[in-house]
């Protein structure tokens, strides 16, 4: 691929700290080759004292964006010309494009989840779903749920700084569009119980069955979980984490991480590059086959 590159290509950058592990380069340049389309990506550490001036860096030589992750997803919002509603609605962006020195900030992360279920034929569109977690994932899967036309989330946290968090982001969506949106203390085993009854998809968007929580799960009594249930993992390492297996064996349907994570990472090739994702090549080629 690198005999390729010639004048005409265009930079993307993926601005976090730490990133050497991140999977985005290799997704994201498998798909220009694949593609056949002049774009190369490359990840930079780029913590929240370099931030200010990687943007700079980013105008000054005219790249066609950039993704960002921790720790500047919430700070770049301040460098940025534009914000989607996503953004502007939970103080987060991943995703910066450059239009002609313009710079809009997306989130893809909420996206990517919307679009998973989508794919799996999963509609969530005018319906309840329960998701645990107040963190980043679960802040941008919220956000995108409701503008995209979920009717109620109810969202179950420990009382950490997160719960706090997404309380006033609940306040805004329910000012501002038509989902209902709740949040409760996860020790309630009660209240999830009922809420989880009454939804087509809980989501687990914690750290909890990943390291060092591995073979934990945030529901440990199966019959919580009925046979016609969507339980859904932001975890995508382990594939099957406790819950998803918990799950399974009630006969419900199960989606791990790595759709949000591919199909976040596809709304981003869109963004810069106006192009659908070679989404079954990138599972192929990076080892997501049926998974
Ligand atoms: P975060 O640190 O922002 O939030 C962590 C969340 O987990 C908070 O709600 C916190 O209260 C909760 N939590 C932590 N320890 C807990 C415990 N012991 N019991 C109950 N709740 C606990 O993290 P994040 O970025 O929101 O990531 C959450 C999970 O989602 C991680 O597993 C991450 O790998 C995954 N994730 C996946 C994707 C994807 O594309 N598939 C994207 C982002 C994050």
């Amino acid at each position: 691929m690198r005999d390729n590159i010639d004048g005409h290509h265009l930079l993307i950058g993926l601005m976090a700290y730490p990133i050497r592990h991140s999977l985005s380069p290799q997704m994201q340049n498998i798909s220009y080759s694949k593609l056949n389309i002049p774009y190369v990506y490359l990840a930079f550490e780029v913590d929240q004292e370099k931030l200010p001036d990687a943007i700079k860096g980013l105008r000054a030589l005219g790249l066609r964006g950039s993704a960002v992750s921790m720790p500047n997803k919430q700070l770049v919002c301040q460098y940025l010309d534009k914000l989607t509603p996503a953004v502007e609605i939970s103080g987060a962006c991943n995703t910066i494009s450059n239009d002609n020195g313009v710079l809009t900030g997306y989130n893809t992360d909420g996206i990517g989840y919307m679009r998973m279920l989508k794919e799996a034929n999963v509609d969530v569109i005018g319906k309840k779903i329960t998701i645990m977690g107040a963190g980043g994932a679960a802040t941008a899967i919220v956000v995108q749920a409701a503008l995209d036309g979920v009717k109620e989330i109810a969202i179950f946290n420990q009382k950490d700084e997160c719960y706090k968090k997404i309380k006033a982001i609940a306040k805004k969506l329910n000012k501002d569009t038509q989902c209902k949106v709740h949040i409760t203390d996860l020790d309630d085993k009660k209240q999830l119980r009922k809420e989880i009854a009454e939804s087509v998809v809980i989501c687990n968007a914690t750290g909890v069955g990943m390291k060092p929580l591995e073979n934990q799960s945030l529901i440990t009594d199966p019959t919580m979980l009925r046979a016609d249930l969507v339980v859904t993992d932001c975890i995508y390492s382990p594939r099957k984490t406790k819950l998803l297996e918990i799950a399974e064996q009630q006969g419900c349907k199960i989606l791990n991480g790595i759709g949000m994570m591919l199909w976040q990472g596809a709304a981003q090739i869109k963004i810069w590059t106006g192009e659908e994702a070679p989404i079954e090549y990138i599972k192929e080629k990076m080892g997501f086959k049926d998974q």
